[in-house]
């Protein structure tokens, strides 16, 4: 199973890919988590990166989609994986479409949290990149780039709107519950 798990930041897309993963036994590939990961291994990709990461702009498209297609080769990833942080672009997701050929992604998941919320809870986390100009910056960057890619993938009818405010478990369960087609919910629904 190849699922896409989308949201603004601060939407709590990293933490329900990897318990969603977690309960599929899929991996869990965040984007992010590898640049944090460059950046703190002080790797050249991570000395290119840090400053942009910082101002909440995004990564070039050639550096993250090369640096993505390598990681979905790897074994762990044979059985499905699911996509945190990427693709955030449209020109990303052409590329993922290439790469995946004709079978693609079986479901996109779009956590909604209402904007208020996301601040405060980027604010509350503290990551090293999560000052307030960068959070507004990131989130205006989602708006434009990002938020199409909804659009995008929902032609294919594999979208489904998940609820992301509430308690952790509940909100897996709401994802594990619209994947399954089950109790009312699958794609291009709303839960
Ligand atoms: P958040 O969900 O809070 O934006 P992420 O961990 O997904 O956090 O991403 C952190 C930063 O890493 C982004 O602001 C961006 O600079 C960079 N990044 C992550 N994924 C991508 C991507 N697919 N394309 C470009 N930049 C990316």
């Amino acid at each position: 199973m190849r699922l896409l798990f989308l949201g603004p930041p601060g939407a709590g897309k990293g933490t329900q890919a990897e318990r969603v993963a977690q309960r599929l036994g899929i991996a869990h590939v965040s984007t992010g988590v590898m640049f944090r990961q460059h950046v703190a291994d002080g790797t050249e990709l991570g000395q290119t990166v840090d400053a942009i990461m910082k101002s909440g702009d995004l990564v070039p498209d050639e550096l993250t989609i090369s640096m993505l297609e390598e990681r979905i080769r790897h074994d762990d990833a044979a059985d499905g994986y699911i996509l945190d942080g990427f693709p955030r672009t449209l020109a990303q997701a052409q590329a993922l479409d290439a790469h995946l050929g004709a079978e693609g992604l079986d479901a996109v998941v779009v956590l909604d949290v209402p904007e208020d919320e996301l601040v405060g809870r980027m604010m509350s986390r503290g990551r090293k990149d999560d000052s307030e100009e960068s959070i507004r910056n990131r989130l205006r960057v989602y708006a434009q780039d990002t938020m199409p890619l909804i659009a995008f993938y929902a032609e294919r009818d594999i979208v489904a709107s998940v609820d992301g405010v509430g308690e952790l478990a509940d909100i897996t369960e709401r994802i594990l519950s619209v994947l399954d087609g089950g109790s009312g919910g699958g794609l291009n629904s709303t839960v």
